[in-house]
């Protein structure tokens, strides 16, 4: 047993590369927690880096106001599970829900490459084990703030996106569907359309809306006409918050229909599947409670019938992470990817190595390097960490 000596959260802030949805990965909440014999482990959260920062550092002010870091020195990091709950018991007066979950999120990440490191064992095995043989990622592509534009070149950019992916060796793809107001419900249908020619009929296709609609009719109205597309699930068609709207869609609509990737905990989550009705929750590891919560969000949506497929719009740490929870859970199917392929990131390029698995024929194997098994860029760290 190796106590607890150090806890930093720095934030990370590269030069943006002009793709204003990739900025969500020129920044992050490094967390490191170094134990007595110098092992380090590392966890990340993208939302917010220095509010994040300042909720890992805050001090106890009293018993339903501790401060993380307080709770951690000391602490034997291998009693991940009594961790979590000691920090959200303590910090009922800030915390419960949003920014510190995030925070928690991401030491909880780095609790658990630690004790693999201290053990010499994966994270997975800490987790309980190897439930699959092997992991799933599915490609996000992104063709870039250009859906106001010509939908030609959309189409093209997409279609560009596609073959690297597949390339890559990824057999799943998630089209984003983000034109807002410039192409109509109607103009939607030949677009899809397209996407499944542009994929082809082996390729799993998924479809982001964006949280297009708020009136679940509106929604119903075209999925229903989308059925002859094999769309395996439809992520985030009404506003994030609209639970009764998607208890209604998920009622009617012939395709899969998830949501929750903004929600904190088990308790959110639980309030998604008995309101809302969906069947696939899309919780991220980095923000909605680190492998500890997710692990218990797995085991629900076992009780429900559904299926957990964590987002990840980060770095390779939280796409490692991912890989792990699929390798110790029964309800995940895929892991979103986002490849450092297909975006500008340097964060997603340069943070860790390595930044990329080996993918074939859409599958990664079972990581085998102890904790996360991921080595960070010390020299960027301390190039682009914000003093
Ligand atoms: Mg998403």
């Amino acid at each position: 047993m190796a106590l607890i000596i150090n806890v930093e959260a720095l934030v990370i802030s590269v030069p943006a590369q002009g793709n204003a949805f990739a900025q969500d990965s020129e920044e992050t909440l490094l967390v490191r927690i170094t134990d007595e014999n110098g092992l380090v482990g590392i966890g990340e959260c993208v939302v917010t880096p220095h509010v994040i920062k300042e909720m890992v550092n805050t001090r106890t002010i009293h018993f339903w106001s501790q401060g993380i870091k307080d709770i951690l020195l000391g602490a034997d990091p291998i009693e991940t599970v009594a961790l979590y709950d000691r920090i959200y018991h303590g910090s009922f007066y800030h915390g419960r829900r949003g920014i510190l979950i995030h925070a928690l999120s991401a030491i909880d990440i780095a609790l658990h490459d630690l004790a693999g490191k201290q053990i010499n064992q994966p994270v997975y095995k800490l987790l309980g084990g190897a439930r699959c043989e092997k992991i799933r990622p599915y490609a996000t592509i992104y063709p870039g703030d250009i859906y106001d534009g010509p939908l030609s070149t959309v189409v093209s950019e997409l279609n560009k996106q596609v073959e690297i992916a597949i390339d890559q060796g990824l057999r799943a793809v998630k089209v984003p569907v983000l034109f807002g107001e410039h192409l109509n419900d109607k103009k939607l249908i030949p677009f899809v359309k397209e996407c499944r020619h542009m994929v082809g009929d082996n390729i799993d296709l998924m479809l982001d809306f964006g949280y297009r609609w708020q009136d679940w009719q509106d929604a119903a109205w075209l999925l229903k006409r989308l059925d002859d597309y094999d769309i395996y699930f439809a992520e985030a068609p009404l506003a994030h918050d609209n639970l009764r709207g998607h208890a209604k869609l998920v009622e009617v609509s012939p395709i899969r229909v998830g949501g929750a990737e903004f929600a904190t905990t088990r308790w959110e989550c639980l309030e998604w599947l008995e309101k809302g009705d969906v069947s696939l929750l899309q919780p991220g590891v980095s923000r909605a409670g680190g492998f500890v919560e997710l692990m218990r969000i797995a085991e629900i949506c076992e009780l429900y019938g559904a299926s957990l497929i964590p987002h990840s719009y980060a770095t390779g740490i939280t796409d490692t992470c991912n890989f792990h929870l699929q390798a110790a859970s029964l309800t995940i199917p895929m892991v979103e990817f986002r490849s450092s392929k297909l975006g500008p990131s340097r964060l997603r390029t340069e943070l860790v190595h390595p930044a990329e698995p080996e993918i074939k024929d859409g599958f990664v194997e079972l990581p085998t390097e102890p904790g996360l098994g991921i080595t960070l860029n010390e020299e960027l760290v301390d190039r682009y960490s914000i003093k």
